[in-house]
């Protein structure tokens, strides 16, 4: 199924990307999986002889799959001129969202490290006599639905309902789950009732529309081209007045005043933004094209009710009640049953490292009281089992044979053995008191 091109020349196999000239270009994830399959060697070893021949230094625990591949980071560049040079494939900075470095802050753009997929795409791919493969906009975190299917982007193994199981194994076969082993299409997964917000399709046709146009771009995209796009829909709709439109896009006054005046650019979030406020598209926008639009006139209809971003310094300086949440914690200490310090983390939804530092003392307290709880929970298991343990010995003995684990799980039942923490060092105990020279004499009493 893989189009392999047959060039003597290159190094690794010179494999076509999927889905080129289309919005369902391949991710370059997606193709470094497939370039390991079709070399029948491990992600992790065709990793590996890659960035040896980048001349990266390899640290013992490189792991390809987060090296967030198909982003604007500096890793998509290394790796995607590497593997281009290695497959002679050009361009294959097109499975990445590279060609908008400029227009995209540094980390404005949220790669989904764990993987998502559409299982009615993979199905498709299959029906359609083609291996399955990553698209690219999966790989971005603004899009959560599937803009073809209408369904939701998955990351949970229908099979054995495990994350992390699109690409993150040494051997992947894009498609197929990494832990279970079984295919993670479904056709008809776009009848899924789950009623789609209208937000998450509109970002999702952008997100197709940008990684369509990305292929066939006339300049660079540059970041003066969008500012000045910025700055005309700011003059446009909000009479050049940066703080009102600060406040319509959701953003506060000063971040827009550094993208206008300083050196600051718009994350891909921003741009999505002011895309759906302006009715101006993603593509337009990022390419600072605006010669089509046209200044929205009703425009409180045409805003999309896109989520609004958590005001950053409220949440980060949220007051809490340290007092309070002490008394809450002592009456944790004097509950019947005791709870680990994560436990009382979670009820109070505070970090644990927050309390040990804030409330230390009744932290501390909290844990000892665990420990301690472990501990006798330990012994009552060591005092369930002793007379088991006990008359195995005696019987063992009596065989003349020597008490082994072997012999002793042979004759005591499992649910006894189990929660012993250490059955080798309880045998050791357990015989040396059998041969303590009292004993007889205690037994016969
Ligand atoms: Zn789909
Ligand atoms: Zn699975």
């Amino acid at each position: 199924m893989n189009s392999v091109l047959n060039n003597p020349r290159s190094e690794l196999h010179a494999l076509q990307p999927i889905g080129e000239g289309t919005s369902e270009i391949e991710s370059l994830l997606s193709y470094f999986c497939r370039l390991a399959v079709s070399h029948s060697v491990s992600t992790l070893a065709l990793s590996r002889s890659i960035a040896q021949r980048i001349e990266h230094n390899v640290s013992p625990d490189f792991d390809w799959h987060q090296r967030r591949l198909a982003s604007i980071c500096e890793s998509a560049e290394t790796w995607s001129a590497a593997l281009a040079k290695l497959t002679a494939v050009s361009r294959l900075d097109h499975l990445t969202f590279l060609p908008w470095k400029d227009v995209i802050s540094k980390s404005g753009l949220s790669i989904v490290t764990r993987g998502q997929f559409c299982p009615a795409c993979f199905a498709d791919d299959l029906a359609q006599n083609q291996a399955p493969y990553f698209r690219l906009v999966w790989e971005s975190a603004e899009v959560s639905v599937c803009s073809r299917h209408g369904c939701p982007l998955e990351r949970y193994c229908p099979h054995c309902g495990k994350d992390n199981i699109r690409h993150a194994s040494a051997y992947v076969v894009p498609g197929w789950c990494t832990s279970c082993g079984e295919f993670l299409g479904k056709a008809g997964a776009e009848t899924n009732d789950a009623p789609i917000n209208r937000a998450a399709r509109w970002t999702a046709r952008q997100m197709d529309e940008l990684v369509h146009a990305q292929q066939n771009l006339a300049s660079t995209p540059t970041r003066s081209n969008l500012i000045n796009a910025i700055s005309q829909i700011i003059e446009e709709m909000d009479n050049g007045q940066s703080a009102v439109f600060a406040r319509r896009i959701g953003v506060a006054k000063s971040t827009v005043h550094n993208w206008l005046k300083g050196e600051g650019t718009p994350s891909l979030k921003a741009s999505l933004k002011i895309a759906a406020h302006s009715g101006a598209s993603l593509t337009q926008l990022l390419n600072g094209d605006l010669s089509t639009w046209v200044c929205p006139q009703v425009e409180p209809q045409l805003v999309l009710n896109l989520p609004q971003p958590k005001a950053r310094t409220r949440t980060v300086k949220r007051e809490r009640n340290w007092a309070e949440i002490e008394s809450k914690l002592r009456e944790f200490l004097a509950s019947p049953t005791p709870i680990t310090v994560r436990e009382a983390a979670r009820r109070l939804n505070i970090d644990t490292r927050l309390l040990y530092l804030r409330v230390n003392m009744v932290t501390r307290q909290l844990g000892e009281r665990w420990k301690e709880y472990l501990r006798r929970r330990q012994d009552e298991h060591v005092v369930n089992a002793w007379p088991h343990l006990e008359q195995a010995c005696i019987d063992i003995w009596a065989e003349g044979k020597a008490v082994t684990l072997r012999e002793v799980i042979a004759r005591v039942p499992a649910p006894i053995l189990a929660p012993l923490s250490n059955l080798l060092l309880n045998l050791k105990d357990v015989q040396s008191h059998l041969m303590r020279p009292d004993f007889e004499s205690e037994a016969e009493k």
